[in-house]
């Protein structure tokens, strides 16, 4: 497969096309955001880790039959996908109260919920991804009600599967983040990545966070915490 020109370069990737028109190529870097990219900062060895761990990882979503934009990884940063159209809509799964959640709420940091919940941020960096519900998902053309349920059908599915390996790997799946985009024939698949960067994971033993709230809160141990879940990952898989 040749990579071709850049088409786009964004907070954590840069996406190449290739000289087949339904695949494109990601090549995952170290650069770090948070904060709707206000903080700016560099983890030595995150696009690896967040390359092999998203491909594992969706390597055995679709062993779990959810269909998702994983080819094959070409090398240590780079992975060949199939090209989607992305449906503008950040999907968050939670099981435990964290972050904005927490904050809009006023629930503890920690508090488990009695079910996992969904809600979806409209995909808009210039309005800060604001909260959307799919009503107005589906007005502003964003989605199907079809379309809708079935990512919220795959979300669902994705987190009892994720949150079942990450047990065994000793860890607690907080919450994370999915993207989801549509192939030429209008299937839907998982796409973007599932990694430290999009996730939020406690050790199950200690609490101690194994993700980017290292980085967003300036708790340090950024790398050794992305090198740590990658262990167990590796470890388990
Ligand atoms: P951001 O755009 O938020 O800064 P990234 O740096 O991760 O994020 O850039 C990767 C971009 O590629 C994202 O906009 C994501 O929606 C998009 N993307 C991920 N997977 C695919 C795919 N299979 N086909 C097309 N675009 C994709
Ligand atoms: N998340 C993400 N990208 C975003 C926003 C959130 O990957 O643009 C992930 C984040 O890592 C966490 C989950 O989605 O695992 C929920 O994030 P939250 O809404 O609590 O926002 P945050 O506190 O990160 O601003």
């Amino acid at each position: 497969m040749t990579k071709k020109e850049q088409l786009y370069e964004g907070k954590a990737k840069k996406v190449f096309a290739t000289d087949a028109p339904e695949l494109l190529i990601v090549s995952y870097k170290d650069d770090a955001t948070a904060f709707n990219g206000l903080k700016k900062g560099t983890i030595v060895g995150k696009g690896v880790i967040n390359n092999r761990m998203s491909n594992l990882l969706m390597q055995k979503l679709e062993k779990a039959g959810i269909p998702t934009h994983f080819v094959e990884e070409l090398s240590e940063r780079e992975t060949l996908v199939k090209k989607v159209s992305i449906i503008p809509l950040e999907v968050i799964i939670r099981n435990i109260a964290a972050g904005s959640f927490s904050k809009r709420y006023g629930v503890d940091e920690g508090f488990v919920f009695e079910t996992p919940t969904i809600e979806f941020s409209y995909k808009n960096d210039e309005l800060g991804d604001p909260l959307m519900n799919e009503y107005h998902a589906i007005a502003m053309k964003l989605a199907t009600q079809e379309e809708i349920e079935t990512i919220k059908k795959y979300a669902f599915a994705i987190n009892e599967q994720l949150k079942a390996f990450w047990a065994e790997c000793g860890v607690i799946l907080v919450d994370f983040k999915l993207e989801f985009g549509k192939l030429l024939d209008g299937t839907i698949v998982l796409a973007d990545e599932i990694s430290p960067d999009t996730c939020r994971l406690w050790d199950r033993k200690t609490g101690e966070k194994l993700d980017k709230d290292r980085f967003r809160r300036d708790l340090g141990g950024v790398e050794d915490a992305y090198a740590e879940v990658m262990k167990r990952l590796n470890e388990h898989i």
